[in-house]
Order: structure tokens, then sequence, then C-alpha cells
């Protein structure tokens, strides 16, 4: 079950989408023109986008520039009835996840939009993965779980094997409460770092070694305007939000 924004101007296509997708288990808002969906991508976290071309007041190529501009892990699927190969290969371009040309059939916009949304909840699936600024003033993180890297805007993160282990774990469940057995398992399982703990006198890295890396961590994401949230008993969440 995922959130996904419906952005479609054709009222029946809409409420058919939307009806549908409801059926198949999935919170839906919906949204009738550009800027509508623009305001609900401002002010709502949303696990998908189904979002139509063309639309009234911003087109949708813009709307999907913003996106890419500001949430850039929000999947993308395309709904356009302009079939001509320039507009599929533009809308790839600026940064479509997926694309179904009109007239489609529910039953492959339901495949294609959960192989969709498998992609982007598996991070290690396409090697890589990307994460969005917190705020629309924060500058993006982006995180490829591949290289392993990680860039603040433009600029490398410079992270230690123990910061980058708890980025990417939090990055990986955004939005959800990463526990500190999870980062100390995670540290451990790390062959070089396994070795230093288990050197450690009590054999296990303690949760005050964990606050430090956490609290250095919030200092590097400072001008992400993304947060790692203490809660209490359960973990750490990375979520948006001025810090
Ligand atoms: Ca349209």
């Amino acid at each position: 079950m995922a959130h996904l924004l419906i952005v479609e101007d054709d009222d029946l296509l809409r409420d058919a989408l939307a009806a549908q997708l409801t059926q198949a288990g999935h919170s839906v808002s919906v949204a009738a023109d550009g800027l509508a969906a623009r305001e609900q991508l401002e002010s709502t976290r949303f696990d998908g986008v189904l979002l139509d071309l063309g639309l009234p007041r911003l087109d949708g190529m813009d709307v999907l520039r913003w996106i890419r501009q500001r949430l850039m892990a929000l999947p993308v699927l395309i709904l356009t009835a302009r079939d001509s190969i320039e507009d599929r290969v533009a809308g790839l371009n600026a940064g479509a996840d997926d694309y179904l040309t009109k007239p489609f059939i529910m039953a492959e916009l339901q495949a294609r939009l959960d192989a969709m949304l498998r992609r982007s909840r598996l991070p290690a699936f396409g090697g890589s993965l990307q994460i969005a600024a917190g705020t629309a003033k924060g500058r993006a993180l982006r995180v490829d779980a591949s290289l392993p890297r990680a860039w603040l805007g433009e600029d490398p993160l410079e992270l230690t094997q123990r910061e980058w282990a708890l980025l990417s774990l939090l990055v990986a469940n955004a939005g959800q409460v990463v526990s500190r057995e999870d980062v100390l398992s995670a540290w451990q399982a790390d062959p070089a770092e396994g070795a230093a703990a288990g050197a450690s006198a009590s054999g296990h890295i303690g949760s005050n070694a964990l606050e430090v890396y956490v609290h250095r961590l919030r200092r590097k994401l400072a001008d992400s305007g993304l947060t790692i949230r203490n809660v209490r008993g359960l973990g750490y969440l990375l979520e948006s939000g001025a810090a």
C-alpha cells in the first residue's frame, strides 16, 4: 500500500484511476491541474505520482522538472497521450521513472506502478538511491549505495564508515524508525568495524557512541532540511522538515 498522487485533468480518467488504485489498497490523492499538484507535493509526502503531461495551469513537464529539483527520490510514472518518441524521451530525460501511452489498460498500469514502487523501495536493487532535500530551500541529499558515495547539492559528503552505514540505513528506511540495534548490527557486520567492535572491552558498540555519530551526521546534513529525529525508546527517523 502506497500513498499516491494522481495528476490528471480528465475527470473520468482521474476518477477511474482513483477508484481502481484505492481498490488495489493504495491511499490516493488527486489533482486536476499542475499547480494543484505542486501544492499537494509541497505539503504532503507521497510514495509515487501518476502524472499526465497535458495539464492546465502548469504543464506536466514543468511539474516533473519541479519534482526532480526538490523531491529527487519520488517515483513518477507519466501518462501521456503524446505518443511521439520525442515526448517520451523528453519525459524520461526530465526524470520520469516510466511512462504509459493513453489509452492503456488498468492491468498494465497496475503492473508498471507496482514495479516502480518496488524499485523505489529497494535501494540496492538499482544500485543507487536518491533522496530529496527535506525542505524546498534545503540542498538535495543524493546517496549512491553502489559506489558508495553521497552528495549534498553538488558537494561530496565526507563520511566515515560508521557515518555512511548510519546514513544508508536512515535513507533506505526514510520515514520509518531505524532501531539502535539495526545500526549497531550494521556496524558490526562491516568487517573492519566488526574487528574493532570485537576488540572493545564490552564486545559491542554502546548507545553513547551511536549518539555521537548521530550528532555528527546531523551537523553534516544541516543544510539539507532533513532531520534525524530521536524517537525515544525506539531509534531514529530521517524525515523532512526544518531542523
Ligand atoms: Ca490531459
